[in-house]
C-alpha cells in the first residue's frame, strides 16, 4: 500500500505519520520523489481501510493499493517514478536510471591473468566503457571447466580498477564471500543461475553495494522481480536488473533468446534500473552488434558486453566475445542510436 503525500507536507507530518503505520506493525518507508513524497506501506495490509488511513491527515493526498506479489519493486511503490543507482567509481559518480545516459559494462567472462585484464580495462575505458566486468567466480554447467582463479582474481580486477578507474561488477557466488567480493567490486553480480538462491539474495540485500541481478535463464518477469524483492526488502535499495537471454525451444543457432521485449515490460511494472547483455543472450559475437543496438534502440539503461584480447584462447565464451577492435567499432555505431534515443553521453570517448 503507498500513501501520497500532498506537495509541501511537513516533513514533521511524515514522520508522525510513519510511527503511526510503525506503531500499528506495518514498516513505513519514506520515498522522496522530484515531486511528492510517497509513504510506501509493507506488512499485513489486506485488512487497512484505505478511508480510514485518509483521514489520518489532511496532507494525505491518496492512498493506493499495489496489487502485485513484489511491493518495493513495483513502480506503483514510487508513484510512478524511475530510481537510479548512483555507483562509485575511481573516476566519479556513475548513474543508472531511465533519466540518465546509457552505461557500457565491458570486459572479459573470466579474470585470467593480470595483462589481460588491465589491458582489457584501459581498450574498453578508452572507447567509453564506465564499467569493467570479469568473473573471478564462475558458476560453470561442468565441475571440470574453469572454474575461476577465485581470491586471487579479485586482486587482479582490484589492479584493473586502479589502472583503469572503471568502477568493477563480479559476480559473487557464496554467502561466504560476499564480504571479500564487496572490498574490491563497485556492483556484486548476482548470475542468472542464482536467482532464486534466497541467501545469497538475502545477504547482498543486507550489505551496501549496489546489485546486479541477472534474470534466471527460465524465470519469468514475476519470478524475477521477486529476486530483486528480497535484495529490497533485506534494505538495498540499489538493485539493476539484468536480461542475459532466457531459454527457448530453438538453440541452434544462438545459445538463449534476448528478450528485449523485457524493457518496455520492466518499465511498466518496475522502477528498477535495467540493462541488456547481449553477449550471454546470443553466445556468438556476429550477432551481439544487432541485438546492443535492439537494446538500445528499445530503452535499455545500460549494455553488458563481453570482450577479450584473444577470444579465440579466452578460458570461457570466448565464441561470444567481441576483440577490443570490434568493441570499439560497436560503440561508434551504438552512439548513433544512442544520440537518437538521447541517451548518450557526449563525449562517451573518455581519456585513458
Ligand atoms: C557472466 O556474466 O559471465 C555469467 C556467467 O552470466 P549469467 O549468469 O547470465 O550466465
Ligand atoms: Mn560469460
Amino acid at each position: 500500500m503507498i500513501v501520497v503525500m500532498r506537495v509541501g507536507s511537513p516533513e514533521d507530518e511524515v514522520t508522525r505519520l510513519s510511527t503511526e503505520f510503525a506503531n500499528w506493525g506495518l514498516t513505513p518507508e519514506k520515498i522522496v520523489g522530484q515531486h511528492k513524497v510517497v509513504i510506501g506501506l509493507v506488512g499485513e495490509t489486506a485488512n487497512l481501510d484505505e478511508e480510514q488511513i485518509q483521514e489520518l491527515s489532511p496532507w494525505i493526498e491518496s492512498v493506493l493499493r499495489v496489487e502485485r506479489p513484489y511491493k518495493r519493486a513495483s513502480r506503483e511503490f514510487r508513484h510512478g517514478e524511475a530510481s537510479e543507482v548512483w555507483v562509485d567509481t575511481p573516476n566519479g559518480k556513475v548513474a543508472f536510471g531511465e533519466n540518465h545516459p546509457v552505461v557500457i559494462v565491458a570486459g572479459p567472462c573470466s579474470v585470467e591473468n593480470e595483462e589481460m585484464i588491465v589491458e582489457t580495462a584501459l581498450k574498453v575505458k578508452a572507447a567509453g566503457a564506465k564499467f569493467l566486468r570479469g568473473g573471478a567466480y564462475k558458476p560453470r554447467t561442468s565441475p571440470y571447466a574453469f572454474q575461476g582463479h577465485g581470491e586471487s582474481a579479485l586482486g587482479l580486477l582490484a589492479q584493473a580498477r586502479e589502472a583503469s578507474g572503471l568502477g568493477i561488477i563480479t559476480e559473487v557466488m557464496d554467502t561466504a564471500d560476499v564480504d571479500k567480493v564487496g572490498e574490491v567490486a563497485d556492483v556484486l553480480q548476482v548470475g542468472a543461475r542464482n536467482m532464486q538462491n534466497f541467501p545469497l539474495l538475502k545477504k547482498v540485500g543486507a550489505q551496501s553495494k549496489p546489485v546486479l541481478l541477472k534474470r534466471g535463464m527460465s524465470s519469468t518477469i514475476d519470478e524475477w522481480l521477486m529476486a530483486a524483492e528480497y535484495v529490497l526488502a533485506a534494505g538495498n535499495s540499489n538493485v539493476i536488473l539484468c536480461e542475459r537471454g532466457i531459454r527457448t525451444y530453438d538453440r541452434a543457432y544462438t545459445r538463449n533468446t534476448l528478450d528485449v521485449s523485457v524493457v518496455p515490460v520492466l518499465r511498466s511494472l518496475t522502477h528498477l534500473p535495467i540493462m541488456l547483455d547481449p553477449s550471454h543472450g546470443t553466445g556468438r559475437w556476429e550477432y551481439v552488434p544487432a541485438m546492443a543496438k535492439a537494446s538500445i534502440a528499445a530503452g535499455t539503461d545500460s549494455l553488458m558486453i563481453e570482450v577479450h584480447p584473444n577470444p579465440q584462447k579466452a578460458l570461457s565464451d570466448g565464441p561470444q566475445s567481441l576483440t577490443p577492435e570490434r568493441f570499439e567499432n560497436l560503440i561508434q555505431e551504438l552512439a548513433v542510436i544512442g544520440k537518437a534515443v538521447e541517451r548518450w553521453e557526449t563525449p562517451q570517448m573518455a581519456v585513458v
